[in-house]
């Protein structure tokens, strides 16, 4: 028999797993998951940092409300931010300063002689930075495990090997098939499915918003001298790299957005060439072996906002969707907001400073 639940939820990323165990004490959820296991493509590929400014000024509030939980659960070991420039920067310098002040994240200006003694090696060009001293690493395994653990225990069922194939609505209810995973209904259809929002939409007849997958590389690296551990994420005002240290490795990134069809990314030879170029233009270290290189892709709205709530056409169905390169950093705040749009709850402590509206799916007409 058919098995029917109040929610389905696509997808078992960080998305997917925060909303569910958010949801659990209110409804009865499925999670589905395409994969062999939950976690596989953007969740299990992140750079694993929480950066108060990190997605713009309209996702500080989402980031700033998860703080707590984060910090509550042991998530969160401090890091500190720094993003560098050289003189010729100093205008993104001061625009970085004008753009957050007020935001509530805490960022102040760095001059040479203090870059210099968080960043050994800095070559003598990069002269301006802004600190960011709250930044910190997430532990992105135990962060996505806690949530799986609370959405099972409160009884949420996650079927892996589960790809949604149809969605036919029905009255008030879908009618789910996953191929040989078999079928379910639910009253909500939860879009969760990072890459996949756009088509997994489609296959509920909503239209796609144009979400889009961008890819992203990191590479671990051994250099000498390795970076100390107490290095803070180092970050091009220009977006050209970030980098920072795991477990005496470094981790380093291009900051690549290439345009992507929703895949099992993988990285570049030229990604990877141009990350070491720029990095040997910061530091005056020695790369001595690439250990391990990586790619995930970022989902992003065309607004660059994140897209939680009730598709403004097909009943039922729910976006949890375009989580960018914020996923992580935001999943709590994000998963309360989003069980209250869609079970209609008031908000509580963790979401009375967001503005649901900034992340609507009827924003975009
Ligand atoms: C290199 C890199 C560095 C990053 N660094 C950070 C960081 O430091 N901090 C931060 O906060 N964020 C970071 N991010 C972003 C963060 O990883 C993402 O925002 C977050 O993981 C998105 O989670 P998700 O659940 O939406 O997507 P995913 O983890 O991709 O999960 C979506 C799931 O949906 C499943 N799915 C798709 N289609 C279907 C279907 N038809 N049926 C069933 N299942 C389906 C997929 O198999 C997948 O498992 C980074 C991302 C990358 C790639």
């Amino acid at each position: 028999m058919t098995q029917t639940y109040d929610v389905a939820v696509i997808g078992a990323g960080m998305a997917g797993a925060s909303l569910a165990a958010e949801l659990a004490p209110h409804a009865s959820v499925l999670i589905a998951e395409a994969e062999d296991r939950p976690g596989y493509h953007a969740t299990g590929r992140s750079a694993a940092f929480w950066e108060e400014c990190y997605g713009g000024p309209d996702v500080v509030p989402l980031t700033l409300a998860s703080g707590p939980y984060l910090r509550e659960h042991g998530m969160l070991a401090p890091r500190g931010a720094l993003y560098i420039g050289r003189p010729e920067d100093e205008p993104k310098i001061d625009a970085f300063m004008q753009r957050f002040a007020g935001s509530g994240a805490s960022i102040e200006r760095l001059g040479r002689p203090a870059l210099e003694r968080r960043i050994r090696g800095l070559r003598s060009e990069w002269r301006h930075a802004v600190h960011e001293p709250a930044c910190a690493d997430i532990d992105v395994a135990a962060l996505h495990q806690h949530y799986l653990t609370r959405a099972h225990e409160a009884g949420v069922e996650l079927r892996c090997r589960a790809r949604l194939e149809t969605a036919e609505r029905e009255g008030e209810v879908w009618r789910l098939s996953f191929g040989r995973a078999g079928e379910a209904r639910a009253s909500v259809l939860v879009d969760a499915a990072g890459a996949w929002a756009d088509p997994v939409a489609e296959i509920a007849r909503a239209r796609a918003l144009g979400i889009q997958p961008l890819r992203r590389t990191v590479a671990q690296l051994r250099t000498a001298p390795p970076p100390p551990a107490d290095l803070p994420l180092v970050l091009d005002i220009s977006g050209a790299f970030y980098f920072k240290p795991e477990h005496g490795k470094l981790w380093l990134s291009p900051h690549d957005e290439t345009p992507s069809p929703p895949c099992d990314a993988a990285p570049e030879e030229l990604d990877l060439a141009l990350a070491i170029d720029r990095f040997e233009h910061v530091v005056d270290w020695r790369i001595e072996a690439v250990e391990h290189k990586w790619a995930g892709l970022r989902s992003f709205a065309p607004d660059r906002l994140p897209v939680y709530g009730y598709d403004a056409q097909v009943a039922g169905f729910f976006w949890f969707a375009g989580q960018g390169g914020f996923g992580i950093q935001t999943a709590p705040a994000a998963a309360r907001l989003g069980t209250e749009l869609l079970l209609g709850l008031p908000h509580n402590s963790v979401t009375e400073a967001l503005e649901p509206a900034l992340y609507s799916p009827t924003r975009f007409g």
